[in-house]
């Protein structure tokens, strides 16, 4: 029900129990003004009755009064009159005529009591009025009685009983209320009105607000308030309708710039513009918060944890791989993982990296074809993010279902805000790592140079020390190598060098260390290696190096090396030690014609001829 029904059926039903109230007042004022009328008639006809009563007693004319009586009982209204004899009375005069007894309880009452009797009677056509009078006995007034009656004073001689109708009187109320109420229901018909008339565009701006609000509060600012014709509401209107413009433009101008801070990427999550901005802004704090945090990180490794920690705690993500994508070697390396990469990226293959645009398993099944075939069911989700001109990171998504995956591709944007946060970092910290790079790498050969090898037995010699692992050290030298300066230059000895560099790292595997020691000196770790094997390895490098030709303009010359094989810790446990027993059986090859490989054995330490070695 519409306020304006509602206006309308309140004042409609006060206005019905006011004319009921009124019909109720009238009727019964009408009813009272009738029966007082009719109580005055009767004493008044009473009075009358008893005057000529008296009058024909008096004029000795009883035996006329039944004609008396009955021109009374034709007045208007009078019904029927009769008169009744008390006992009194009829003792003295007897019975006088046949209606002239007591007719009813009531003419008997009266005569008994001598009080005046009355009684309504209504039906639905007819209301009348029966009242019994009594007449007493007095020698004060006008007349003695006492003078003809043989009665005391005060008692009663009879009593006159009429019928009065006052239907007349009904009539008229049913009048006067007709009346009344129908002025009644034409005033209120037009207060209705003038209320409607008056009340319409309140109710109507009423509503146009509650509406609009009703749109507000579900995040629609773009509706307005119809303030109609009326001045009064439409003043309203516009205020409302300036304030909802402001707060729609303020919204728009707040959409547009925080969503450039998260890349225009976010996923809106309600169409409530508040809710959304609040939402980014919080989004906005916590890249903040995570972008201070990384700033103080050390190294790398922790910016990769941080970011795996963020896609964990924050878009729940169970199952995903960090990639790093090396885009000038094109080496893929895996910098963190929860249930290792579910791909052969390491084998350097990633299309997510090669396309440069994400791979969505959901999207298109088996779209990558270096998923793990036996994984098939496993949906994935790849995304390549450029760091630098030379690094790409790849985050390899698993998601449980195609429903997790849907709800992973509404937050990429973001993943992508926090990777956009942590790229400065990880530019800075990449750079570090290849300067840290550089300072261990010679950079004629590309080997790793003494420091990198100081750092390298103070870390991984302890470990290999305790996993039991060995390794077999190698000390290389080029025979005669002054020789190569001395007749073609130094330019023509580097390349020498170089030559011998390339040897080794083509003899060696990814998990030895080369490192160029100093001049034309090198020492190889040979990781996890026997006897057998360091002996095989370490021909390997003398044959192959001896079969190289070394161009030096329009001549060209080959040339040999030496070395000097231990084994760590057999040899010794100390990684020193080691080394300085492959310089000596180096020295010893050196002694013993160059060209050869010598194995580390204790007699070398006693042979007389290394005592210069010491
Ligand atoms: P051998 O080892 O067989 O006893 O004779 P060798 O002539 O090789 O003697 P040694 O190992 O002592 O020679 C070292 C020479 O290597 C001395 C130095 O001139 C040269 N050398 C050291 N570093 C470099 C370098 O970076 N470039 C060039 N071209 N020569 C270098
Ligand atoms: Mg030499
Ligand atoms: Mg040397």
């Amino acid at each position: 029900m519409s306020t304006r029904q509602r206006i309308t059926a309140i004042l409609a039903g006060l206005f019905f129990v006011y004319l009921i109230a009124m019909i109720v007042i009238i009727t019964f004022n009408f009813r009272g003004f009738g029966i007082e009328n009719a109580e005055k008639r009767a004493l008044l006809t009473a009075e009358v009755v008893k005057s000529g009563l008296t009058a024909h007693m008096v004029n000795d004319m009883m035996d006329k009064r039944a004609y008396f009586l009955n021109e009374i009982e034709n007045i208007e209204n009078i019904s029927s009159l009769w008169i009744a004899r008390s006992p009194t009375v009829i003792k003295q005069f007897g019975q006088g005529f046949n209606n002239e007894l007591p007719r009813d309880a009531i003419d008997r009452k009266v005569l008994r009591t001598g009080e005046i009797e009355e009684l309504m009677t209504e039906t639905a056509t007819k209301s009348t009025m029966r009242m019994t009078i009594p007449y007493t006995a007095t020698a004060f007034g006008t007349t003695n009685c006492l003078a003809c009656h043989k009665a005391k004073e005060g008692e009663v001689l009879g009593a006159i009983s009429m019928v009065i109708d006052v239907s007349d009187v009904r009539g008229s109320s049913l009048l006067t209320v007709a009346y009344t109420a129908s002025i009644a229901i034409v005033i209120m018909l037009l207060i209705l009105l003038i209320v409607n008339i008056f009340l319409k565009p309140y109710i109507n701006i009423f509503y146009s607000i509650k509406n609009v609000m009703k749109a507000a509060y579900n995040g629609n600012y773009s509706k307005r308030v119809d303030g109609g014709d009326f001045k009064e509401s439409k003043d309203v209107a516009d205020m409302l309708n300036t304030l909802l413009e402001k707060l729609q433009n303020v919204f728009d101008e707040i959409d547009k710039k925080v969503y450039i801070f998260l890349q225009n990427k976010n996923k809106e999550i309600s169409n409530d513009p508040l809710i959304n901005i609040n939402n980014t802004i919080d989004q906005l704090s916590e890249i903040y918060k995570f972008k201070q945090t990384i700033e103080h990180d050390e190294e790398l490794e922790d910016i990769y944890n941080r970011l795996a920690y963020v896609f964990q705690t924050k878009f729940a993500l169970e199952d995903f791989t960090i990639i790093e994508a090396d885009r000038i070697s094109g080496i893929k390396t895996i910098v963190y993982t929860i249930n290792d990469c579910h791909c052969s990226v390491l084998k350097g293959e990633c299309r997510a990296d090669r396309i440069n645009s994400i791979v969505d398993s959901t999207i298109f099944e088996h779209t990558c074809p270096y998923f793990n075939e036996d994984e098939k069911n496993l949906k994935y989700i790849c995304i390549p993010y450029s760091i630098s001109n030379e690094l790409n990171l790849v985050i390899s998504i698993i998601a449980k279902d195609e429903e997790d995956s849907l709800r992973i591709r509404n937050f990429i944007g973001l993943i992508e805000g926090y990777i956009a946060t942590a790229q400065p970092a990880i530019v800075s910290k990449k750079l570090m790592q290849i300067l840290n790079k550089m300072a261990r790498v010679d950079q004629l050969t590309g080997m790793y140079n003494r420091k990198y090898l100081d750092e390298f037995t103070e870390t991984a010699i302890p470990q290999a020390l305790r996993t039991n692992t060995p390794y077999g050290i190698l000390m290389i030298d080029i025979d005669f190598f002054k020789m190569i300066n001395d007749t073609y230059g130094h330019d023509i000895g580097d390349e020498g060098i170089r030559v011998v560099s390339r040897v080794i790292k083509e003899s060696i595997r990814s998990s030895d260390i080369a490192i160029r020691f100093g001049g034309e000196e090198f020492i190889v770790l040979l990781h996890n290696c026997d006897k057998k094997f360091i002996k095989e390895i370490s021909e390997k490098i003398r044959i192959s190096f001896s079969e190289q030709v070394i161009n030096a303009g329009p001549e060209s010359f080959s040339k040999t090396l030496s070395i000097g094989a231990v084994m760590f810790p057999e040899d010794s446990d100390s990684i020193w030690k080691c080394i300085k027993y492959a310089d000596m059986s180096l020295y010893y090859a050196k002694r013993n014609g160059r060209n050869q490989v010598v194995c580390f054995d204790k007699s070398i330490i006693k042979d007389d001829s290394m005592q210069d070695s010491f």
